[in-house]
């Protein structure tokens, strides 16, 4: 007897295998039902994201709904191009044949969001699946549970089930519920490394590919020759924001020791001047998500000297935006992901110094740089294999819809954002026509004689 996912899973394939799906005018339509019911719904998901992680209309609009809706703008300003088949040359051997790539939906395919951006990360892959001609499972996490009931009145009012379908609930029990008894043709996973494995096992099981936009440790390298008072401005920015739950955060900062005492005393005055010294009643201060989360970070206080802040409240779930230093690279907030407001700033004399401690963690899913110098940019660039980088700044990397978004081996495999997003939720079929007024029977056996091998 199937279960009533089950039975709804079932719907959803048979309504991607109606067809229905595939022209332009359906994702088109599809897409301005969403970016309708998103604007509808906007003052519910400010409430939403205030209450689940205190976070301004300011930075939502930034980082959550503005950001969607810019990316939403993005795809469907191109879409029709996008669906173009691509022709690409054709090699002598097979001339006079013709090339061309076809991109075709996937079929019916999962989207798991996080907590941290939990409107953002489970829209803007929803919004490439969508255009790419795709049924929709979306998941998100539990653990936003105001954004997650209003993620679900915009889908439920905007989409029929068998087309996108809303399933909430601890991701534990319901992630596998599916996955054991139905083959997506796609699951894009947006979460911790330690999930983003359980899920990509379950998907080998079925053979079913996999974007994984995973974790990590961040690091963010100031050079001797760095504007410091801007580098502090964008690394405080960056860091602080959602009080440090973001994926891509400066982890931890190396700074050259000639400029350590200049950075930190900038970075104290960037956090005061953005933040107050009662950052706890600042409307541009976040909250931890919950109790377990600000445990973890709690611990991470006492991990070396605190420069600054360090003052935290259990029941607010606020910790200060603190500066650590003196912590010794063995240290678990050297080793795990911090994912909160504290920063390590550690200072390196030797190049070598500082790559053994980011080599610590290898692949991060960003790296950051401060330099004026070229040579020493690409140094960076060259010494530190990371998803996306920036120079002289700290995370707007992600923000270009032209850049692919995404980490590289222990931070993730895949990418999306922009036209990414609609090739990660696209099967890219290489065709070749051959027209039939021209056949030399040099082609045919027997060969025997005709080949000259090189
Ligand atoms: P998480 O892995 O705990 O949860 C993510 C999703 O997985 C949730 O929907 C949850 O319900 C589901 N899930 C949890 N346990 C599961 C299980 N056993 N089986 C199947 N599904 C399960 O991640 P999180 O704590 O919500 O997010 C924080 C992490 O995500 C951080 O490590 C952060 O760096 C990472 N992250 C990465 C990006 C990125 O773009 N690369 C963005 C945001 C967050």
């Amino acid at each position: 007897m199937p279960t009533e996912i089950q039975t709804q899973l079932a719907l959803l394939r048979r309504y991607f295998e109606s067809g229905v799906t595939r022209p332009y005018a359906f994702r088109k339509e599809q897409l301005m039902k969403l970016k309708a019911a998103v604007v509808a719904h906007e003052e519910e998901i400010y409430a939403a994201l205030y209450k689940d992680l205190k976070k301004s209309k300011e930075e939502c609009w930034v980082t959550e709904n503005g950001f969607f809706l810019a990316e939403l703008n993005h795809v469907a300003a191109n879409l029709r191009r996008w669906m173009e088949p691509e022709a690409v040359p054709t090699n002598l051997l097979n001339l006079p044949s013709s090339s061309r790539l076809v991109r075709e939906p996937l079929g019916v395919t999962l989207v798991i969001g996080p907590w941290n951006y939990p409107f953002q990360l489970l829209f803007t892959p929803l919004l490439g699946a969508i255009a790419a001609g795709n049924c929709v499972v979306v998941k998100p996490s539990e653990f936003a549970p105001a954004t997650s009931l209003v993620m679900q009145k915009i889908i439920e009012s905007a989409f029929e089930k068998n087309y996108v379908l809303f399933v909430p609930g601890d991701g534990s029990v319901v992630i596998p519920e599916m996955m054991d008894h139905f083959r997506f043709d796609h699951v894009f996973y947006t979460g911790s490394t330690a999930v983003g494995r359980i899920i990509y096992k379950m998907a080998a099981e079925k053979l079913v590919p996999v974007t994984l936009e995973l974790g990590g440790k961040s690091p963010c390298v100031v050079e001797s020759d760095a504007n410091i008072n801007i580098a502090a401005k964008r690394i405080v920015m960056t860091k602080f924001s959602n009080a440090g739950q973001m994926c891509v955060a400066p982890d931890y900062v190396l700074v050259h020791a000639s400029k350590k005492e200049a950075l930190l005393a900038a970075l104290t005055e960037k956090i005061l001047k953005f933040f107050g010294d009662k950052p706890e009643d600042s409307e541009h201060y976040g909250k931890l998500i919950n109790q377990k989360q600000f445990d973890r970070v709690v611990q991470y206080l006492s991990a070396g000297r605190i420069l600054y802040g360090g003052r935290h409240d259990a029941s607010r779930l606020f910790i200060e935006p603190t500066l650590l230093v003196d912590v010794p690279p063995g240290a678990a907030v050297m080793k795990e992901e911090i994912f909160g407001p504290v920063l390590p700033v550690i200072g390196y004399e030797t190049n070598e110094e500082a790559l053994a401690i980011i080599n610590q963690n290898p692949n991060p899913l960003a790296f950051y740089v401060f330099t004026g110098d070229v040579d020493k940019e690409h140094y960076w660039l060259g010494a530190v294999p990371s998803g996306g980088a920036c120079v002289n700044n700290a995370s707007w990397h992600l923000t270009n819809p032209s850049l692919p978004f995404g980490g590289r081996g222990f931070s993730g495999t895949g990418a999306y954002h922009g036209k990414h997003s609609f090739d990660a939720f696209c099967h890219t079929k290489a065709v070749m026509k051959t027209p039939t007024w021209f056949d030399p029977f040099i082609k045919y056996p027997p060969l025997k004689g005709r080949l000259r091998l090189f």
